[in-house]
């Protein structure tokens, strides 16, 4: 074998053994996501209907491609795992669209790229759950927006404020985008919002940028009235059953929250011995905290990785010895604030690594 192809191989194969012992699946956009020649913001795009087809974004001739894709198809068939037809999908005012893989719209490659390899481990009803989920298109996304902005189709003013979705780039009123009979159904109550999605045909996600967070936040769905109807009658049914399973559920929370911490004072203060004992403390237990996001609730924090640990007290000194949350607060960028305080938070660190 020519030696590029044992590389290509090897490099092929090394990225769809990570994607299915990750997911117990692995697809073609997992493999070449997992190469580095494929940019999850680019999948991104052609799902949206940004690119019209997959190949122009991956990095690689055409030879390449296709020659990683045998590869891939050798490599699953040798596994014995088992191959399964997926539909990509992508919405649009017209309907569902069929999102095209391949330069040449060729059938047979398109049957490929589509075809994703699923490991036995995976159960029978989880494999059907999965397929159910992936044969999906993405709901559409509907910004709530910062500025005023026009209607791309009707010319109409969308206020400051209120919904518009963007199509190509281009801001569209809920009536052009065919949105405009569904109804606003705000983040906050999660039976609630699984239920009214469940029985609504059609939902939108909400989204608002948040400039001090620096990403699109989740402010609620849009559903059809009659689904979220359905919903409602359903959660005054079984309200109190719920109640009774919140409050279970937050003891054993509280309870598992008490344990982590302690596991962490113990693991920082050996990584970090010059850290004075209050401040492990309430390292600890703030990074401990559930649902909010931080290191600590993440895989890698949960197993305490010296290395998550180590970004959670990065973050403490920013926030607790520097002068950063002042200069976020008078307008200086996340980026730009954080050079500032780089010296003074190394030096911290070094203190209380020894
Ligand atoms: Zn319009």
């Amino acid at each position: 074998m020519h030696p590029n192809q044992s590389k290509l191989e090897s490099r092929v194969h090394r990225a769809a053994e990570a994607a299915l012992s990750r997911q117990l699946y692995v697809s073609a956009i997992d493999v070449f996501c997992g190469m580095g020649l494929l940019a999850p913001a680019q999948v991104d795009s052609w799902r949206k209907g940004r690119v019209d087809f997959l190949e122009r974004v991956i990095q690689g001739n055409l030879k390449k491609i296709s020659s990683s894709m045998a590869i891939f198809r050798r490599w699953a068939n040798e596994k014995c795992l088992k191959p399964s037809e997926t539909h990509y999908m992508r919405r649009s005012r017209a309907g569902t669209v069929a999102l095209q893989f391949s330069k040449s719209g060729d059938p047979g490659i398109e049957r490929n790229y589509r075809t994703h390899y699923v490991s036995p481990a995976l159960s029978e009803k989880k494999q059907q759950r999965l397929e159910e989920k992936l044969n999906q298109p993405p709901k559409p996304v509907v910004f709530q927006n910062l500025h005023e902005a026009q209607c791309s189709e009707c010319g109409a003013e969308i206020e400051q404020g209120s919904f518009l979705s963007m199509e190509l780039e281009q801001p569209l009123c809920l009536q052009c985008a065919r949105l405009d009979d569904l109804e606003f159904l705000p983040s906050g109550d999660t039976a609630l919002t699984r239920r009214a999605s469940k029985y609504s045909g059609r939902v939108a996600v909400v989204v608002r940028f948040s400039r001090s967070r620096g990403r699109y936040e989740r402010q609620g769905i849009l559903v059809e009235t009659a689904g979220l109807e359905k919903a409602e009658r359903e959660c005054l049914e079984d309200a109190d059953e719920r109640a009774v399973a919140r409050a279970r559920g937050a003891e054993r929370r509280r309870k598992q929250d008490v344990e982590l911490a302690a596991q962490m004072m113990k693991q920082i203060a050996m990584l970090f011995p010059g850290c004075p004992a209050s401040e492990v403390a309430v390292i600890a237990g703030h990074t401990a905290q559930r649902g909010s996001g931080r290191v600590g609730r993440t895989e890698a924090g949960r197993n305490l990785q010296e290395s998550a640990l180590t970004l959670a007290v990065v973050a403490a000194i920013r926030h607790r010895h520097t002068q950063y949350d002042e200069l976020l607060a008078s307008g200086v960028d996340r980026v730009t604030a954080r050079q500032r305080i780089a010296d003074r938070v190394e030096e911290i660190l070094a203190r209380w690594q020894k």
